[in-house]
Order: C-alpha cells, then sequence, then structure tokens
C-alpha cells in the first residue's frame, strides 16, 4: 500500500450501486488518492477490469435462497451481510491503519460515502404533499437513510449535478449539517471502465449503426426490476403497435425474476427481423449516445436516468420501487424530458412513442437542454467540476 491518502469503497452488492462506486473510484484515482473496494462475494466486481484498485473481498456467506431479486429478500440480504462483514471489514481497517502507521506518516480517514438519491419518509399519509418538495406526495419518496447519513457521514458525496437539483440539494444541505459534494455525473466525470456484471452484447451497436437517427426506442429496466409475462406481452404489442424501430433489454431474469425463455406474440419474430433487436444485455451507456436512439423507455433507476439526460435521450418512464418513482417525477414533471408510462401498461400507452408529433419535438429540445447543462458542469469551470476540487481537498484534510 503506498503512503497516498487512500479511499474505502463499500459499494451495496446491486450493478446500480457497483458501477457508481467504482466511477468515483476513477474520479478520485485521478485526484492522487488509492482506491480500495470492499465488497461482497455476492455480486462481486472484476478486479481485472480496475488493476488500479485493490479489492477486499468480504466473506458475507448469503444463502442461495436469498439471492434471487426480491424487496423481501433485498432486506434479507442486506442485513445479513451488514451482520457477516462487520468483522472482516473492521479487521482490515485495522491493519490498514496499522501497516499505515508502521509505513508512513500518511493518515488515512474512511469516510462513508453515498451516492443515493433519498429523502426522509416521515409516517404520515401517503397522498399529502411533501412540505417544500413539490409536486412530491409522501408516497413518492424512497427509503429513509436520514438517520444513518447524518448520524454517521462527516460528508455526503451525490451523483448529481448542482443544475439539476439545485432548489432540493440546498435544502438537504441544511438538514444533514455535514457538507455535501455533487460532483455527477459520475460516468462523464469519470475515466472510461468496464463496470457491468454481465458480459455486454455489443452486436447491437452494429444494428444500431443501420438505422435512421432518433429513430429507435431503446428499452431497458435495469438490473433488478422483473416484469410479469402480461407486462411482457403487452409490451411487445405495444413495440409491434408503435411501428419504430426498437432495441429490447430482456435480462435472463427480467420476466418474473426467474429464468425464462420469453414467450412472445406469434409474428414477433418477423417484426424483430424487420426492426427489432433483443439483447440480454446491452453496452447501455454507449447505445444511450448512439445517434439513432431517440427515445428509453425505462424504469428510472437513478444511473439510467443519468446516463439518459447526459445524452439528450428524452425517456418514457415506468418506474417501480424505491427511488425510481421520485426519479420519474422529476423527468416528468421537473425537467419535462419524458412521459409516464402508466400502470398497468397498455397498449395505447405504449403505442405513444415520443419519437413522432409534437410533444416529442419539445421534449427532445428540452433534452438537448439538460444535455448541454451536464457537459458544462463536466467542464474545468462547470459546477461539478469545481465541487470536486472542494472534495479532493476535503478528504485531503480529513485526519485519522
Ligand atoms: N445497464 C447496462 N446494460 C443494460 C441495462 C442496464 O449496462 O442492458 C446498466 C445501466 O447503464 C446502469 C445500470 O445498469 O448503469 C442500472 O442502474 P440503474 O440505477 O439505472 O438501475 P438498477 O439496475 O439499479 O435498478
Amino acid at each position: 500500500m503506498s503512503c497516498r491518502r487512500c479511499v474505502v469503497l463499500v459499494p451495496a452488492p446491486y450493478q446500480g450501486h457497483i458501477t457508481p462506486m467504482l466511477q468515483l473510484g476513477g474520479i478520485l484515482q485521478s485526484r492522487g488518492f488509492s482506491i480500495v473496494v470492499a465488497h461482497t462475494e455476492y455480486n462481486a466486481p472484476d478486479p481485472l477490469n480496475h488493476s488500479s484498485f485493490a479489492f477486499l473481498p468480504l466473506p458475507d456467506e448469503v444463502a442461495e435462497c436469498d439471492k434471487a431479486f426480491s424487496f423481501t429478500n433485498v432486506v434479507n440480504l442486506l442485513d445479513t451481510i451488514n451482520i457477516n462483514c462487520k468483522l472482516p471489514f473492521k479487521d482490515y481497517l485495522v491493519q490498514l491503519m496499522e501497516n499505515v502507521e508502521l509505513h508512513s506518516r500518511a493518515h488515512y480517514s474512511v469516510i462513508d460515502l453515498r451516492s443515493e438519491n433519498c429523502l426522509p419518509l416521515p409516517e404520515c399519509q401517503m397522498e399529502e404533499p411533501v412540505p417544500d418538495f413539490y409536486p412530491f406526495k409522501f408516497r413518492d419518496m424512497p427509503v429513509p437513510l436520514t438517520n444513518e447519513i447524518s448520524d454517521k457521514s462527516c460528508a455526503i458525496i451525490w451523483n448529481t449535478l448542482d443544475e439539476l437539483e439545485h432548489h432540493h440539494l440546498s435544502i438537504i444541505m441544511k438538514d444533514f449539517h455535514v457538507p455535501i459534494f455533487s460532483i455527477g455525473p459520475f460516468h462523464k466525470m469519470a475515466p472510461m471502465s468496464k463496470t457491468s456484471l454481465i458480459e455486454e452484447d455489443n452486436n447491437c451497436i452494429e444494428w444500431l449503426d443501420k438505422q435512421a437517427p432518433n429513430s429507435v426506442l431503446y428499452v431497458s429496466l435495469g438490473s433488478i426490476t422483473s416484469i410479469n409475462e402480461k407486462e411482457l406481452i403487452e409490451t411487445a404489442w405495444g413495440l409491434i403497435g408503435s411501428e419504430q424501430p426498437f432495441l429490447w433489454v430482456i435480462r435472463d431474469n427480467s420476466v418474473n425474476g426467474a429464468d425464462f425463455n420469453p414467450q412472445l406474440p406469434d409474428g414477433f419474430e418477423e417484426i424483430i427481423g424487420e426492426r427489432g433487436c433483443i439483447v440480454k444485455w446491452a453496452p447501455q451507456k454507449k447505445v444511450l449516445g448512439h445517434s439513432a436512439v431517440g427515445g428509453f423507455w425505462t424504469h428510472c433507476g437513478w444511473n439510467s436516468t443519468l446516463e439518459s439526460i447526459s445524452e439528450g435521450v428524452p425517456m418514457i418512464c415506468r418506474p417501480d420501487f424505491g427511488d425510481q418513482l421520485i426519479n420519474a417525477k422529476y423527468v416528468t414533471d421537473i425537467w419535462n424530458v419524458g412521459l409516464e408510462m402508466g400502470s398497468p401498461v397498455d397498449r395505447e400507452n405504449v403505442e405513444k412513442i415520443l419519437m413522432v408529433g409534437v410533444e416529442a419535438k419539445n421534449m427532445r429540445k428540452k433534452a438537448a437542454d439538460m444535455k448541454h447543462k451536464v457537459q458544462n458542469s463536466v467542464k474545468e469551470e462547470g459546477a461539478s467540476f469545481q465541487c470536486l476540487n472542494k472534495l479532493t481537498e476535503f478528504i485531503s484534510m480529513l485526519s485519522s
């Protein structure tokens, strides 16, 4: 271990958490910090893709039955991990500090880095508006992490940019009484790196190369959200009805969470031949940055939302749980760069593809403005870049 300051990153074991953590590692490493990624054995990132980071696998002893995704399983899994990994992680930190004392005079500090998009969730009527958070209702709020953040953290790092959420970020800053650093979007601030836990199918890029500009609808519900067979069929009918080219990600476990060979409507094979492409996992950032992609049908995971905004791609929102609900509200009601899909998904909704019509044109213009804001923010004089300078200084000044 070098005597450079070391930042230990501890991602939750899901794609949507591992990706931004690894990106944050890249950002901080470019500022001179050495990076350790402490991770569970379950859903472990591949150290070969990040040879300049140190990796610390923590024995998690997660039972096989807790690995299939469901809300209860996530809660059980995180509980198990918190219990089983606590001691080995603590031992590692003690060892790390001792080594530092022995081999150098450098000060080491571990700060609790969080990139969650989270807000308090008081116990009251779900349909009531949240004070100071127009147009949000309590039902839109994700799971609370407030106490954890304010009790245990000396700073909060947000994977967002000030221009997107200035008002709410300033409220949060007042509430938490710790410095906050909005240095996102991480993927635009970080050197490119391979963060996918699943192999990306790059053939779809060749397919996109053959499509007209802004013509393709990209459909993906992230790494966790699953749908039932009815919704799968409705989606397929919607794509047929849209008469637009489409790129559709159907993960192995994305229909009812089980391994599944999707039974799509009769005739759908032909439609795919004419104007469709289905993959199990796409190189999403490349896809969204491709000139052929004109819209993104998304579950509004925070990474997907930021990636779409960064490329100026309007969205059709189909949120499922947690922060996806509030992200979708931002997309549709505040930034006006998307439409809500509505629930249950029906053919008519799906057919309202945003690539045609006046509404689509306006949305595309707004989305292009947002892309511009992102580009400005990550420039040297931009807000995220400036904030990263402050964060670098902040971590450098922490003493052990
Ligand atoms: N992703 C990808 N290929 C896919 C689908 C998703 O690379 O086919 C990536 C996407 O770029 C994003 C992450 O997986 O970085 C999903 O994170 P998000 O926060 O959007 O949703 P989650 O999976 O956590 O629900």
